[in-house]
């Protein structure tokens, strides 16, 4: 039962039919845990706090820089040389008082990521990074602990999004898409945002597609990018999306 707070607070997607008050104490009971809060995490984090997922878990080891605030919207000047995931959870609370939010000041590895998720149940988790390496670790580890995962990246003017349910025994995964070794040839380990420019508002675009489409998949509405590649052109506005099957050589799922 959904509190007459609640019932205030959350009153326009209340009264959406794809929500009601069955879909709000679907995104109260949920715990999702986003991975990165830079410029796709800002967005993603900040709409789904106020959306009200019950406990949101903030996963980044990096302080805020001047040159983040560029597109990382959760900051402000202030803010520079302390913890991201820190200052991440006190904005959300400062938005939404109403919700549990754990930070977690450090980088997210495998063994980390595989302890976490084993030892409580998540619903999703938001992959906001922008290394390839932690890409793969959080598909692995998602896969294995049979939990659906929302994945973004933006490099220039353009922009991928991604989501795969792995309780599905049959789901493909994103070592299907970009096999690792293949990938990281293509792109070395230093080519993140930190070396190659992004326009902001299409982090913007993009982590707010995330949040949209955590809320879809919580409240058991169709998510769009499920198994679909959604490529994202910031210069022309448009989107084109690529359907995905399992890989059968997949060294990950196959
Ligand atoms: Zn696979």
């Amino acid at each position: 039962m959904l509190s007459r707070k609640q019932l205030q607070r959350y009153s326009r997607q209340i009264m959406l039919p794809q929500i009601g008050e069955a879909g709000q104490e679907k995104l109260g009971a949920a715990r999702v845990l986003i991975v990165g809060l830079g410029g796709l995490g800002s967005p993603a984090a900040l709409y789904l706090a106020a959306a009200g997922i019950g406990e949101l878990h903030l996963v980044d080891g990096d302080k805020v820089e001047i040159s983040n605030l560029q597109r990382q919207v959760l900051y402000r000047t202030n803010h520079r040389d302390k913890d991201k995931a820190q200052v991440a959870a006190q904005q959300l609370t400062a938005a939404n008082p109403e919700i549990r939010i754990h930070a977690h000041c450090r980088m997210a590895d495998e063994g980390w990521l595989t302890d976490l998720l084993s030892k409580q149940s998540f619903d999703l988790v938001l992959d906001c990074t922008d290394n390839l390496n932690i890409r793969h670790t959080i598909n692995r580890v998602c896969r294995t602990q049979k939990v659906p995962v929302v994945m973004a990246s933006v490099r220039g003017f353009s922009g991928q999004l991604v989501s795969f349910d792995f309780r599905a025994e049959d789901s493909p995964c994103y070592a299907c898409l970009f096999p690792p070794a293949a990938e990281q040839s293509d792109l070395p380990e230093a080519e993140n945002c930190s070396t190659v420019g992004v326009i902001g508002p299409a982090l913007g675009m993009m982590g707010s597609a995330q949040a949209l489409e955590a809320i879809k998949l919580i409240a058991g509405l169709p998510v769009s990018s499920l198994n679909k590649l959604q490529l994202f052109e910031a210069g022309s506005l448009e989107w084109r999306a690529l359907a995905l099957a399992s890989n059968s050589t997949c060294p990950v799922c196959g």
